[in-house]
């Protein structure tokens, strides 16, 4: 059996291995003229945290992960509001979960795969067309692939879900927020290692996560009304957080430094199907629950993981399979987009009452015996 997947990702790169440890011949197409590491710092929890212990990578995610053992809050001048503990922190995490450079979650699953599969970086796919017996893809290096199964694990803006069912706006649900997010060659002096800063202002949030391994994140989020893409992103940056204090200024400069900065809305995908024949989607190209979710990763290792277990289960019937997938993951998936709907309010308040009271538990978890009662309830319990 043999599948294309478009999109070396998360979702892209666990399907290829799971996809392998079934017996499978994958083929890998991304657009990205190379690996890329670092990007932002993801919760790695749930569905995709046991898919992780049975696939066999549990151990080299907890080898690269990183522990926050301090959460600050900061007003605009610096001085400080309040700030959680690593036991805390912990307590509101749960056992099973752990913290993660995205490009390093990628980098424990590329490993596992570069020997087995083959990556054509800086290529995508023009067409496909499919019958009852293969699919044939169209890539932009001129070639013409033929499987069993094609995978578009190509993200928020897929182009294999445009090819299969349409133009992006009418899947895409604007969550009226962008974010800009970047690695930080200095971290600035008052952020302790360890630590994660944030300030939150009037719509606008903004912080640094000290990533371990002398790694820092810079993470911009803020309201915006019918966002749309693009946009000078240091110009936008500075026009709606040039008024802050604290280390803000200091981060707008170092970003200038940056090699990349990831720089979109916050979008929901919404798709009625997830696939089409021997076509699916499979991570945020079908389900995006964006970052206001927190578990976007999770979900695109533990849905490719159910994907293969569906297909074993079915190897004749490739159709049958996706839908039996699909039954089994969207309950899921759909839960996870009703939370970040509603943490969407709450994310970057534009008013101070919300802004306080959205900051409530947080500030109820730092006194020292709500934080007792949790680390006994959640932790020692
Ligand atoms: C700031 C932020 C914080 C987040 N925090 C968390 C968190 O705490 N916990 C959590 O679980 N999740 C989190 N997420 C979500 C998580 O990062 C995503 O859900 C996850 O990366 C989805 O993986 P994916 O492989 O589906 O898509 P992507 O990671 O977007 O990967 C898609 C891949 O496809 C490639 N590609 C795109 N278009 C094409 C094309 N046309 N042809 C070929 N290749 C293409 C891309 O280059 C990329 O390599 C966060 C996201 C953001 C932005």
């Amino acid at each position: 059996m043999r599948a294309v997947i478009i999109g070396a990702g998360i979702a892209g790169l666990s399907t290829a291995l799971r996809l392998h440890q079934a017996g499978w011949e994958t083929l890998l197409v991304e657009r990205a003229p190379a690996r890329r590491d670092g990007g932002y710092a993801v919760t790695f929890g749930g569905i995709g945290y046991d898919a992780a212990e049975r696939i066999g990578i549990l151990s080299d995610l907890q080898a690269r992960s990183f522990e926050t053992t301090e959460l600050s809050y900061h007003r605009s001048d610096g001085s400080r509001l309040f700030s959680l503990d690593r036991a805390t922190i912990a307590a509101t995490t749960g056992a099973r979960s752990l913290t993660i450079l995205r490009g390093d979650l990628e980098s424990v699953l590329y490993e596992r795969v570069r020997d087995h599969t083959t990556i054509r970086f800086g290529t995508t796919l023009t067409s496909f067309e499919q019958d009852d017996r293969e699919v044939r893809v169209g890539l932009t290096d001129g070639t013409v692939e033929t499987a069993d199964l094609l995978i578009g694990a190509d993200g928020l803006h897929s182009a294999t879900r445009a090819l299969l069912f349409g133009p992006e706006e009418d899947f895409l649900v604007d969550l009226q927020h962008k974010i800009a997010v970047s690695m930080l060659e200095r971290r600035p002096a008052s952020i302790a290692p360890g630590t994660t800063g944030t300030h939150s202002s009037r719509g606008r949030t903004a912080a640094v996560i000290s990533a371990g391994d002398g790694r820092n994140v810079a993470f911009f989020g803020y309201r915006a009304d019918h966002a749309r893409p693009g946009a000078d992103v240091h110009a936008e940056l500075r026009r709606i957080y040039g008024d802050l204090g604290w280390i803000i200024p200091e981060v707008l400069t170092g970003l200038q430094e940056a090699d990349s900065i990831y720089f979109d809305t916050v979008s929901q995908v919404v798709v009625p199907s997830w696939s089409k024949g021997r076509v699916a989607l499979v991570g945020d190209s079908a389900w995006c629950v964006t970052l206001f979710a927190g578990y976007g990763s999770s979900l695109a290792v533990g849905g490719a993981d159910r994907l293969v277990t569906e297909l074993t289960a079915r190897p004749d019937h490739i159709p049958a399979a996706l839908q039996a997938w699909e039954t089994a993951i969207r309950p899921e998936a759909e839960r996870k987009q009703r939370l970040g709907r509603r943490v969407k309010g709450i994310y970057a308040p534009a008013h101070p009452l919300t802004l306080w009271l959205s900051m409530l538990p947080l500030r109820l978890a730092s006194f020292p015996l709500v934080r007792s009662y949790m680390t006994r309830r959640y932790i020692k319990g």
